[in-house]
């Protein structure tokens, strides 16, 4: 089975001496497994268009339960991601998150999109690195089956107040009135709160359009990284290594 498509390279490995294994986000499979041979190779023509972080086109044979790429065109190569530690890291942290997150044989537009648009914000240095990791965190938590009720009180319906307070473990919101005494809360200030249902709430255009003060931004990436971790019970490596950067 032949099939064209485009994607985004979110992991590699080097197999035998001058081939390459590759995960790839596409469009229309979702999460894909694939072998490229002679990658590795000096003047290789599918070198530069399967390495870690290339958004390309692809043309894939499947045989049995096996992909491989026979021939892929750089759509978009984000060097500049590689200029600064920090920014790599985040980089490939997205793509962790969209290898253990996103679907496999299914489409995965939504999570091309998002991966694609928060590396362009990265790569342009356009918005703080700590907000396009929260977005790109909260909205494919949503996508992804983990969409908190951020709506109102999770009790009352209370739509906002000065004390509301956010459970990371069940994904739900409360005043100060209704909260449980038995949960672990973090106090979320109408800021933040505005900022989180917007990321998860907003059309995708407008997504990336809003801006936040230094200190909520840290409350909010905070609160948003703690409810990934709690929900996913994943160990991210990559998050690891951005922390021990002390980011
Ligand atoms: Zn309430």
């Amino acid at each position: 089975m032949r099939l064209s498509t485009d994607g985004l390279i979110i992991k590699e490995n080097n197999v035998g001496e001058s081939d390459r294994a590759v995960v790839i986000l596409t469009r229309d499979k979702g999460i894909i497994r694939a072998f490229v041979p002679g990658a590795r190779r000096l003047r290789n023509k599918n070198s530069s268009s399967t390495g870690m972080l290339c958004y390309s086109n692809i043309v894939l044979f499947k045989s049995r339960d096996t992909y491989k790429i026979d021939e892929a065109s750089a759509i978009e190569v984000f060097f500049s991601l590689r200029s600064d530690i920090v920014i790599l890291t985040v980089a490939q942290y997205i793509c962790e998150l969209c290898l253990n997150l996103a679907p496999e044989e299914d489409r995965a537009e939504d999570y091309l999109r998002l991966a694609l648009n928060s590396l362009h914000f990265l790569s342009k240095n356009k918005l703080p690195i700590e907000l396009v990791k929260a977005i790109t965190e909260l909205r494919m938590m949503a996508l992804s089956g983990y969409m908190p009720n951020l709506v109102a009180c999770n009790k009352c319906s209370l739509y906002e107040s000065d004390r509301m307070f956010f459970d990371p473990l069940h994904g739900l919101l409360y005043c100060d009135n209704c909260k449980p005494t038995n949960a672990m809360l973090f106090r979320v200030n109408p800021t933040v709160l505005t900022a989180m249902r917007h990321i998860v709430y907003s059309e995708f255009n407008k997504l990336y359009s809003f801006t936040i003060p230094d200190n909520d931004l840290k409350q909010l990436s905070e609160i948003v990284e703690k409810y990934l971790v709690m929900q996913t019970e994943h160990k991210f490596k990559t998050l690891d290594f951005l922390h021990s950067l002390n980011i």
